[in-house]
Order: C-alpha cells, then structure tokens, then sequence
C-alpha cells in the first residue's frame, strides 16, 4: 500500500501540530505506527491522501451514522450555508432541535446546545453540584467524558480511593475531588455512598462504556445507580456522547429503561458538525444561567450549521426500523468475524449494543458463547494488544480502517451495505491468518 503523501504530510504536520494530530486519538501510537491523512469521506468509504480506499468503522469516532456525505445532510447544510453561518443570537431550528431531543429521549425536559461532549459533560457535573450544593463525583474506570480537569481521572488503588489525575496540569485538589469505581460493579457504589454518599453530587456513567473498547452494562447495573442516587439525593448522569441515537432511537436510556436526571449528548446529534448537548429535569435545568446561578455560555452554542445538519439527520434515523436493521447488519458481521477468528484459530470475542461494537483478542473468553462477554475494564486489559496491532495493519492493508487502539468502540453506518460487509469479511479472513501467523 502506498502511503507517501500520507507520510509526507505527517512529517509537515509534527512541525507545526503537537505530535501532528490534533487529537491523540488519531495518532497511531497504541499500533505503532503513523497516522493516515484522509481526504474524502463517501458513504462508508474513506480516501486517504494517497487514493488508497477503506471502508470506514470509526465514522469521526461515532457521528456519523448515515455515512459520509449523506444526502439530507448536504442539502440541509446548503440551504442553511445560503442563509449566513452563525448569527450568536436565537433560531428557530434550535428550538425544533430542542423540541425534537426532548420528544425522543425520556430523561429530557429541557436541553441546552453546545459545542462539544467535553462541554456537555464540564456543565452536567458543574450543574449537579450547583443542584445539591455537594462537590464530589463519581466516575467508572475505562470510561471517558471528555477532557475536562476534574474528569480526567482513572482508578485508583481500589474502589473506595480518591482519584489520581491522568494528566500532568491538572491540580490533586481537583481530582481528588472525583471517586472512580469498577465499572459494572454494583456493590462497590453501595459501599461508596454508604461511606461518603451525602457529599456525593453525582454520578456520572457511560451507559455503554464506548472508551475501553465496547462494554455494555451488566444486568441491573444501571438500575442499581438509579436506585442509589434517589435513595442519596445525587443526581445520576449519563453520557451519552457516544450511546445517544448510537444504540438506538431513545438512548441508552430508552434501550435500558432508566431515565438519569441529567444526561449529555454530543457526536450523532451534529450530523458530523461540532456540537454537543446537556439537558434534563427541568427542575435541575432551572438552575442554568439565565434563568437560574449555574454559569454556562458559548459564542457558537447551537450553531446553525451544525442543527440543520442534526435535524436532517434525525429525520432520517427515525423512520421505522432504522435501528433494527444497523443492529441486524452488525450482529451478522459480528457473527461472520467470529467465525473467522475460530477458523484460524485465533481467541476473539466481540461485544454488540445497537451500532456500536468492540472485538477484544481475548484469551479467557471463548468466542461466541455469550452475546456479551466482555464486563469489566480488567478484561479489556486481559487482551492482547500485539495481536490488535497485527489485525489493525492487515485490516488496512485489506482497506478497511478501524480505529487505531484496542481501546475504542467501532461503528456501523446505514451506509455499510453488503459490498462493504464482503469487502470487510475478505480483509478479515487474511487478517486473521496473519494474527494466526503471529502467534505461531
Ligand atoms: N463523553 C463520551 C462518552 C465520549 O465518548 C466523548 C468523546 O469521545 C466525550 C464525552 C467528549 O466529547 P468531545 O470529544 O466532543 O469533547
């Protein structure tokens, strides 16, 4: 595979762009390797600067579920591009954005655009503190929400530490303020809040965890810190950046049947344009400036731009079975994937929510047996990054561009149609042999 311009602009890049990604997500460090630099998006397709084509499962890390370029989007974005960019003052497409969130997902009474996850999920937990008038958090290991200081903490030594930050500039006195516990592990929050709950402002969960791979709630959990945030009077949060209209129509909530008080959204919601969103109860969202002292504010908050481009795509993603056949097609490519990996002989399992999926190289698990397997974030860790890392550069090689970690959910477009599942499973078949090959 010629990559040369790729490489080229690579090189140019790491002079002016830290590392040359702006994002560290893009670079290809957890395989080794060297960023790609693309050029088009069509459908489930990607070009890279060289020409070279792959069929696409990041989707821009998760917006896009038409696929590239889809004509609805286009045209909504024409019209409104003729009609001015941004006018930092009020629309009525937001309104209809507003109105079509609140109708979709049960745990919205009243939303406030933004401009990104990371600022849906600063303004939720600033909000649930100003709510309750307590200061700490509790997050789960392996799940992200964004980049903000008090967010970017992991486990620590055990379930009931006080968080470490995983980032140099973030000062103790603002993670410690953060309680990370086992993700999928109901009895270590019951133990946290029968300790500590009265401080506690809230608890903020990927309903599906998207950022250690894919790995979808054990039974009850999410019902579990239903039940301990009513019982305590925090709030419970979920952030749906990633699961909101990725896992179907009404959210992870709307699959699981629990409705937090506050959740996030960002990603789909834009249709590929930066945007992001916090809403909820009203009787919290009345405590947002103006109406009530929690600050929040943003020069480019509900960009026109990006809200023709979400409403057309809700429009699209609500006809009936929209959801029922992206979650058929990925679970017969899930299937196929799997047989492939027992035909060469490679452990492999894989996980399945909606539109979103994670394929682990997994040793403990037998492939298949559950639909589920994977649950905790020590799992995910259990599997073998090296053979990930061989798997990724044969898929690409075959033309098929994953993300560039073992630890990022992948996705399904409704443009992946049955070329690009046949495309896929032929890359696969080689890629598992080369796994094989390297095991040996
Ligand atoms: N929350 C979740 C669950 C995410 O997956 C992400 C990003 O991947 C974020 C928050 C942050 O969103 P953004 O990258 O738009 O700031």
């Amino acid at each position: 595979m010629n990559t040369k311009e790729s490489r080229r602009l690579f090189a140019k890049a790491q002079k002016v762009i830290p590392g040359g990604v702006n994002s560290p997500v893009r670079a290809f460090r957890n395989v080794n390797g060297e960023p790609l630099f693309f050029r088009a998006g069509e459908g489930a397709w990607l070009t890279d600067a060289d020409g070279n084509r792959y069929v696409d499962y990041v989707a821009a890390f998760g917006p896009l579920i038409l696929g590239h370029g889809h004509p609805a989007v286009l045209a909504a974005l024409q019209t409104q591009l003729q009609q001015g960019l941004g006018y930092g003052a009020c629309t009525a497409a937001e309104v209809d954005l507003a109105e079509r969130l609140c109708e979709l997902l049960p745990a919205l009474e009243q939303v406030r655009l933004v401009t990104s996850g990371t600022e849906a999920t600063m303004s939720a937990i600033r909000l649930a503190r100003g709510f309750t008038g307590r200061d700490s958090v509790v997050k789960f290991e392996g799940c992200y929400h964004g980049h903000a200081d008090g967010l970017l903490v992991k486990a620590g030594s055990g379930a009931l530490t006080h968080g470490k930050p995983d980032s140099a500039g973030v000062p103790p006195a603002y993670s410690s303020l953060t309680h990370v516990l086992p993700y999928n592990d109901a009895d270590a929050v019951s133990q946290l809040f029968a300790e500590a709950g009265n401080n506690i402002a809230c608890i903020i969960v990927e309903p599906v965890a998207g950022n250690m791979n894919c790995v979808p709630p054990v039974e009850g959990f999410l019902q579990h810190l239903r039940q301990v945030c009513t019982q305590y009077g925090a709030l419970l949060i979920f952030d749906e950046v990633m699961t909101g209209f990725r896992v179907g129509l009404g959210g992870a909530q709307g699959r699981y049947g629990v409705s937090p008080d506050l959740m996030t959204l960002g990603k789909v919601i834009g249709g590929g344009l930066p945007v992001g969103a916090f809403g909820g109860r009203r009787e919290v969202m009345a405590q947002v400036a103006p109406l009530g002292p929690v600050y929040q504010a943003g020069t480019l908050s509900g960009s026109p731009l990006a809200v023709a481009a979400g409403l057309a795509m809700l429009q699209v993603i609500s006809e009936p079975g929209f959801y029922e056949n992206l979650e058929a097609r990925a679970a017969g490519l899930l299937a196929e994937l799997r047989q492939l990996a027992q035909t060469a002989g490679v452990p492999f399992t894989t996980t399945h929510v909606g539109a979103m999926f994670g394929c682990f190289f997994c040793e403990a698990v037998p492939a298949g047996e559950e639909e589920n397997p994977i649950s905790t974030f020590q799992q995910v860790m259990a599997c073998d990054s090296a053979r990930f890392q061989t798997f990724f550069h044969a898929m690409l090689a075959g033309g098929v561009y994953l993300a560039p970690s073992p630890y990022e959910a992948a996705f399904i477009s409704a443009a992946h149609g049955d070329a690009e599942i046949e495309h896929t499973l032929k890359a696969a078949a080689a890629a598992f042999k080369a796994v094989a090959k390297s095991m040996k």
